[in-house]
């Protein structure tokens, strides 16, 4: 009986808590297990594009986030040195009508906080707080989790094993797809703050999307909470010396280094940074897409399947995709009745595969095209001012029409 399903998920970040509603709606039983003492509200903005907004409104998040999420009215582009518009792209309403749900700015936190209250409702789910899953054995009977909670390792049993624990997956280690299988740096590092909305500069508070384009870099920024905070991403080409030292995560980053890097951008562009008082830089990594994401009883969902650079803003988003996929592929009934495990994790791995390398390879070169420098930029730039606000829309259609 497909409700006597007992799935394990490594991991409760957006990945992870999505997946357990969809399984739970699937109707099979959820242990979810996440390895931090406490799921922390960690502070950065998030772009939920169509293709995510609207899976999860089918599970009644986006009315959690009603008063919190914004809806912006625009994309704008701007030009690093003149600070010029180079595109604007209709989002809003119209963009709501072409892609079939809203695209959405939200504090990660909030998402976060909506997506555990709803889990919280949810009685076939179990969130376990302070587990690490260190290791798996799948077998064609069933899966054997070994869990660390501090000094203490035990065993769990379950029908099915998601590894949902983001970059550096312990699950996908476990499935052991090759000594090539490593994350790769980009070279490239993202700085991210919350600016206190009354600290920054009007224009950084009107709700749109703002992308600066640079030599070698860019700036998104965008407001959250009504205006309260504003999003403040930076990403530059500088290779970070301290990749090896997977330490340096998340740390506080200098934002006087940062001053010096923006230097010759236009004033609006100064303004905002400098109206930052606490910054955190990230090395950006990837993976180099892989046809496999599961084996067995164990599949891969989110960044621990598809790490991809932030580019197109679709990491999340294609999280939230795969866990839709997970629940409808547990939906789905063959000849003799619901899919057995294997089957419905090869139909999910089926689906997903293609459509997460593509964005994963199409996020990488839209950063060489965002940074572009000199004349190959002044090209780019003429390219997007000639686009109409059709055309420009157009190009997205692939991304955020998806059906999951
Ligand atoms: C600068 C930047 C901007 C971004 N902006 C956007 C955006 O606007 N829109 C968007 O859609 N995406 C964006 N992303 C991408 C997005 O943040 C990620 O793709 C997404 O959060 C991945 O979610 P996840 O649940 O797969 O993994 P994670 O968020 O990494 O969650 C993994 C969870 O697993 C836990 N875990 C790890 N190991 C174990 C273990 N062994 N056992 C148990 N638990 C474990 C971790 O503690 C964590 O809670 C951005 C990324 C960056 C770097």
């Amino acid at each position: 009986m497909a409700s006597s399903r007992h799935a394990i998920i490594a991991g409760a970040g957006i990945g992870g808590l999505t997946a357990a509603l969809t399984l739970a709606r699937a109707g099979l039983t959820v242990t979810l297990l996440e390895q931090a003492p406490a799921l922390s509200e960690a502070g950065a903005g998030l772009q939920l594009a169509p293709n995510a907004s609207g899976i999860l409104a089918q599970f009644g998040i986006l009315d959690r986030l009603v008063g919190l999420a914004l809806a912006p009215d625009r994309l704008r582009v701007r030009s690093q040195r003149s600070g010029a518009d180079i595109m604007r792209m209709p989002l809003g309403p119209v963009a709501e009508l072409r892609w079939g749900a809203p695209t959405l700015v939200v504090h990660r936190g909030d998402l976060q906080r909506a997506l555990l209250d709803r889990v919280a409702q949810e009685s076939s789910i179990e969130l376990r707080t302070g587990m690490s899953v260190a290791g798996f054995a799948n077998s064609p009977q069933g899966v054997s989790v070994a869990v660390k909670n501090g000094a203490d390792v035990q065993s769990l049993e379950a029908d099915l094993l998601i590894g949902a624990d983001g970059l550096h997956s312990r699950v996908r280690k476990g499935l052991g797809l090759g000594l090539a299988d490593q994350p790769h740096y980009s070279g490239r590092t993202a700085w991210r703050a919350i600016a206190d909305g009354r600290d920054a500069p009007d224009f950084a508070l009107r709700v749109e999307t703002s992308l600066w384009l640079g030599s070698h870099a860019h700036l998104v920024h965008y407001p959250l909470r009504q205006g309260a905070l504003v999003n403040v991403v930076a990403i530059t080409d500088d290779p970070w010396r301290g990749v090896e030292d997977t330490n340096f995560w998340s740390q506080p980053g200098e934002g006087a280094q940062l001053t010096r890097r923006f230097s010759g951008w236009h004033k609006d562009a100064r303004q905002l940074l400098a109206s930052v008082r606490e910054w955190r830089r990230w090395p950006l990594f990837d993976r180099t897409p892989t046809s496999r994401w599961s084996i067995g009883r164990v599949a891969l969902l989110g960044d621990a399947a598809h790490p991809m650079l932030p580019f197109f803003a679709q990491g999340a988003a294609q999280a939230i995709e795969d866990a839709a996929a997970l629940g409808a592929a547990f939906t789905a009934r063959g000849a003799g009745g619901p899919l057995d495990v294997q089957t419905a994790l090869a139909a999910y791995e089926a689906k997903r595969v293609a459509r997460a390398g593509r964005v994963q390879l199409a996020s990488r070169r839209q950063g060489t095209i965002y940074h572009l420098p000199g004349p190959a930029a002044l090209i780019r730039d003429l390219g997007m001012r000639s686009l109409s606000a059709e055309n420009m829309m157009s190009r997205f259609d692939w991304l955020y029409r998806y059906g999951a």
